[in-house]
């Protein structure tokens, strides 16, 4: 009886529905003789599949399709859990002539107080203003090309360009610049370790000019007073602009070269680097400081798992993990303590939150690749995988705990995949 209980729990919502009346029979027969907890879970199960679940009001079928397990959870899911879901979009976007952003911060998944994340698109020869602010920019471009620059305090300078799948890094306070490309400009993702972070509380070089005495501004930049006629009136933020013409090697050379260089590069190529782990369930590609010394206060992992795959049952000992779903479909469960456990659905612009050191796996429920982002306010990328764990672990110890045996605890994975099939 227990086997057929397991088996019912395990079972994907979709395939639930279609467990007739004997399971559910079975199920209800049980109930004398389990524990309270099996009880309450054998219940749950008779209830999703009899009149008990039915829903005769209405319905956003929209959302519900796209979230069914979010909306009937499976019954292992208790308790109750901190917000772990967001869309962007559900979040206005502000737009300029040139392109527009939007974001997912603090003020909307309250739980997630490290990180905060921005989505911007900017057309092509667009500007996002030269500006800095008080948290570090990490950046993922999801579509286009785009030049960067970054400027370090001793005044060397970093101009790269960057393409969908690259990143890049600024650190706080460094004055930076992006611009779309050709041929249709660029979108990317920015992610900032500070809840609160708002793209619109940005230092922009056109507030300060338009906030500074004027005779200040002569005295300052040697000019006069005629030169600040065409300043900016009012903030730029995003606006447009011609597509540089100059190559990086060019706009280098122009600036002097060598000279002025910066000896630490800011951008990174994750999508196309080696894959850290690679299995038969997909792969993983961490970037931290380990391998991208810059990186210093945001770590991060592009993980890609193939239909009927899953990201393994694991924890991050160190953070919180702050996800965003680039494509595909896929589900999630957070377990945290005491006794509770939720699952949420997730899909392509979606963002996933998970509290530091609660375990989660994220399956892939679709039947294209799920791609998504992991990223961690730290220097590194640290997690916990439960199948290494207990395959480091004396045998006897884990047969009293779980109940397997010698043979069962040799058919788990003892190494930590990441992915599995
Ligand atoms: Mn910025
Ligand atoms: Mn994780």
């Amino acid at each position: 009886m227990k086997d057929e209980q397991d088996q019912v729990i395990v079972e994907s919502p979709s395939r639930r529905k279609f467990l007739g009346a004997s399971s559910v029979a079975l199920a209800a027969a049980a109930l004398g003789g389990l524990t309270v907890e099996a009880q309450q879970r054998a219940s749950t199960q008779k209830a999703e599949h009899d009149h008990s679940s039915s829903d005769p009001g209405q319905e956003n079928k929209a959302l519900l399709a796209e979230n069914p397990n979010s909306n009937m959870p499976p019954p292992t899911d208790h308790g109750d859990m901190v917000p772990l879901w967001y869309s962007f979009d559900l979040v206005k976007k502000r737009v300029e002539e040139g392109g527009w952003t939007h974001e997912v911060t603090q003020r909307v998944l309250p739980s997630s107080k490290d990180v905060a994340g921005v989505n911007m698109r900017l057309t092509a020869g667009s500007y996002r203003e030269l500006h800095w602010h008080t948290a570090d920019e990490w950046a993922y471009v999801l579509y286009g090309n785009a030049r960067v620059t970054v400027m370090n305090p001793d005044g060397t300078m970093f101009i790269g360009d960057v393409s969908e799948g690259d990143l890049w890094v600024f650190p706080a306070g460094f004055p930076h610049s992006i611009q779309g490309l050709g041929p249709d400009g660029t979108e990317f993702l920015l992610v900032f370790p500070q809840g609160m972070f708002s793209e619109d509380g940005t230092f922009l070089l056109s507030e300060w000019m338009a906030h500074t005495p004027t005779e200040v501004l002569t005295k300052n930049f040697g000019l006069d007073k005629a030169a600040l006629d065409k300043l900016p009136t009012d903030a730029l933020y995003i606006f447009p602009g011609d597509a540089p013409t100059n190559t990086v090697e060019q706009d280098k050379a122009e600036i002097g070269g060598e000279r002025v260089a910066s000896r630490y590069q800011y951008t990174f190529k994750l999508k196309s680097m080696t894959p850290t782990k690679a299995t038969a369930g997909g792969e993983v590609r961490v970037v931290d400081s380990r391998n991208f010394p810059t990186s210093k206060n945001i770590a991060a992992a592009l993980v890609i798992v193939k239909p009927g795959g899953m990201r393994e049952l694991h924890w991050h000992p160190h953070a919180s993990e702050w996800q965003f779903y680039i494509a595909g479909k896929a589900r999630m469960t957070v377990f945290f303590p005491v006794d509770n456990a939720r699952t949420m659905d997730f899909n392509a612009n979606d963002v996933g939150y998970v509290p530091a050191v609660a375990g989660h796996y994220i399956e892939n429920t679709g039947d294209t690749d799920l791609v998504f982002l992991e990223t961690f306010a730290s220097d590194l990328f640290l997690d916990v995988s439960l199948n290494n764990w207990l395959r480091r672990l004396p045998t006897k110890m884990v047969t009293d705990h779980l109940g397997f045996d010698a043979d069962t605890i040799k058919k788990i994975p003892a190494d930590k995949l990441e992915v599995l099939k």
